[in-house]
């Protein structure tokens, strides 16, 4: 039994580079530093990669579970170059996306590599037979599509000559989280690569993955049907990285104010939700002399890679990208990413978080997060064809556990994102590296505040709205809670009981409170298309009020009361102006929640 379990609970040397393991007694090692030095031109290993290359090259099975930007592709295309492994001829690579099989085989044909793709689109299939089946000299590696490899027929024909030749060298299963259904990217064709095991028993499998619990990672052992497996896994903390989470108020203005007061000149990405607010944000940038560019999956091909191109060559600085701009994106350089609107799981975050700073040098990740994204991704989930019931609730809860995650105050960002992943983090570890430990370094006093009674006064407002068969905003309520004079306001309003009863609670609270009560749904939105063709948001009181309004229930909220001299750290941190506290602006009252037809884009060409 060979388990190498190999625990960097520091993650100090996660992505530390030069690094050379002391032991390099295995008779593999010779053709192996050879072939990073003459063929990959590089320097040095990174963690775990010569352990994963030499347990394959043992014929074994290997499981890598390694943070994105890690190194996981060189783990297999190293030793399916080498010829003096366990066993000979054709690595076969399963990758769940087209784009990216296409990038590593480019990148290896640069190389002199000969490699083999396969997808469904193309049917070359003749093509491959030669290469594959009459061609003495074989491919080195083969990528194919797991629908591909599970379906084809002639796909199956040429696996079973190369087997019965024993010229497959192993079976290469890249994103291997695919296969569980834990996992958002749960891929349906992944779950047939359960029989890989017994139609060529023989053949060892390498599985890979950066998205892996516990349960997601037995679950692709088990499918797998993975044996004695050499395990590699690794811290998933990123030192180089900051971590930071505000409650969105204002975030095109702190995102400008950000990127000039800590990020000038330098290379970020911006995630949205909709494909329109990437488009309305890059616009917003440029007029604000930042060189940004949208990105999404409504774009032509040739818009995408041009547009990915220009960034790549510096032309572009920032990119304000859906979750389509993400897989497969390397470059070293990103100095920031962030989220201008709620992440939709904590994997999603740590995936795209994590492709700041690959060059282990400073980055920041700045997150805002709002009650009204959460019920925007949670309304999204519920109207999704085609994914199961079940399904659908798994996705709420990640988004729940996200919002969790962005209103702890209290709690090092470090500790949460890695619980997630059950890896245990010493916060003392965390050296200023997130806002919340900064906060605690700055000896500030985090309150906790009790505010059941203005929430139950809010609701009761909402409720009197309501009944009166009228409707209220968001912004409206705030008002008329803190006593606006504006006329309209007070016209409409003034006659509820609670009307001006949160005037003596800082607006922060407020604000805190009313994102906390979407969030215990006890306010929800709904969306109303008016004459014009608008998207307005109303409130409405939400399923679980009334254990608040029995009493059953309090809300309790965290904050950082603002002393008069506040020192700066933590604006400093955030980058942000005094725009990030400023309540929303009531400009007469004619302040508009008008909020145009805006939806998500999920993840329509992860794969493509
Ligand atoms: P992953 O699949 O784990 O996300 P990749 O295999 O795509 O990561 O590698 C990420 C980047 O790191 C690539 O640019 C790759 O060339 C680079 N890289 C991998 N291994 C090394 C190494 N030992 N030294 C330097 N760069 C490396
Ligand atoms: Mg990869
Ligand atoms: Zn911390």
């Amino acid at each position: 039994i060979s388990m190498h379990v190999i625990p960097d609970c520091t993650g100090l040397s996660a992505f530390s580079g030069n690094r050379q393991p002391s032991t390099n007694s295995s008779s593999y090692f010779p053709e192996i530093i050879d072939n990073l030095k003459q063929v990959f031109k590089l320097s040095a290993f990174r963690k775990n990669q010569l352990e994963a290359i030499t347990a394959a090259l043992e014929g074994k099975d290997v499981f890598v579970l390694m943070p994105t930007g890690g190194g996981k592709s060189l783990c297999f295309q190293l030793p399916a170059i080498c010829t003096t492994g366990k066993t000979k001829g054709v690595t076969v690579v399963v990758s769940p996306l087209v784009a990216l099989m296409k990038d590593q085989v480019d990148s290896l044909t640069k190389k002199k590599i000969d490699a083999l793709l396969s997808t469904s689109e193309n049917t070359g299939d003749s093509d491959d037979w030669q290469r594959l089946v009459r061609n003495d000299a074989k491919p080195k590696l083969w990528y194919i599509t797991p629908e591909k490899l599970c379906a084809s027929s002639s796909v199956e024909k040429m696996l079973s000559i190369l087997y019965s030749q024993g010229n497959l060298a192993r079976f290469v299963i890249d994103e291997a989280h695919c296969i569980s259904t834990w996992g958002q990217d749960f891929r349906e064709a992944y779950t047939l690569l359960g029989t890989l095991r017994e139609n060529y028993s023989t053949v060892p499998i390498m599985a890979l993955t950066a998205t892996a619990n516990k349960r997601t990672m037995k679950d692709i052992v088990a499918q797998l049907k993975l044996k004695n497996e050499a395990t590699f896994i690794q811290s998933f903390n990123r030192p180089n990285l900051t971590y930071s989470v505000q409650l969105k108020k204002t975030p095109v203005p702190d995102i400008i104010a950000f990127i000039e007061s800590k990020h000038k000149g330098k290379t970020g990405v911006i995630y949205c939700l909709s494909r329109k607010s990437c488009e309305t944000v890059a616009n917003k940038l440029c007029e604000k002399g930042i060189k940004a560019s949208h990105f999404h999956a409504g774009m032509s091909p040739r818009e995408k890679e041009q547009t990915a191109q220009d960034w790549q060559n510096n032309k572009t600085l920032v990119i304000v990208a859906t979750i389509a701009f993400g897989m497969g994106i390397d470059k070293a350089d990103v100095r920031f990413v962030i989220h201008h609107d709620m992440p939709k799981s904590l994997s999603g975050y740590y995936q795209e978080t994590g492709r700041a700073g690959r060059d282990g040098k400073p980055a920041d990740c700045l997150t805002f997060y709002s009650g009204r994204d959460l019920s925007k991704l949670i309304d999204q989930i519920r109207k999704t064809e085609d994914t199961s019931p079940d399904s659908k609730e798994r996705q709420i809860e990640g988004v729940r556990e996200v919002y969790q995650f962005c209103s702890n105050i209290s709690e090092c960002r470090r500790v949460q994102i890695l619980q997630h992943f059950d890896e245990k983090f010493d916060r003392a570890k965390c050296n200023r590296g997130c806002d919340n430990c900064v906060a605690v370094a700055d000896s500030r006093k985090l309150v906790r505040e009790d505010v059941t009674k203005h929430a139950q006064g809010a609701l009761n407002f909402v409720r009197h709205i309501r009944d009166r068969g009228d409707q209220i905003t968001q912004i409206q309520l705030l008002q008329a809670l803190r006593g606006s004079s504006t006329a309209n306001i007070k016209a409409r309003f003034e006659q509820a009981p609670q009307y001006g009863s949160l005037s003596k609670l800082p607006m922060e609270l407020v604000e805190l409170m009313f994102n906390r009560l979407m969030f215990l749904e006890m306010l929800s939105n709904v969306q109303v298309v008016n004459k014009t063709g608008f998207h307005i948001d109303y409130l409405e009181i939400g399923p679980q009020a009334q254990s608040l309004l029995d009493g059953r229930e309090n809300v309790v909220l965290d904050w950082y009361p603002k002393p008069d001299k506040e020192p700066k750290q933590r604006k400093k941190l955030l980058g942000g102006g005094d725009s990030m506290s400023a309540p929303p602006r009531s400009r007469k009252g004619k302040k508009k929640v008008v909020i145009e037809d805006d939806p998500i884009e999920f993840s329509d060409d992860m794969y493509d």
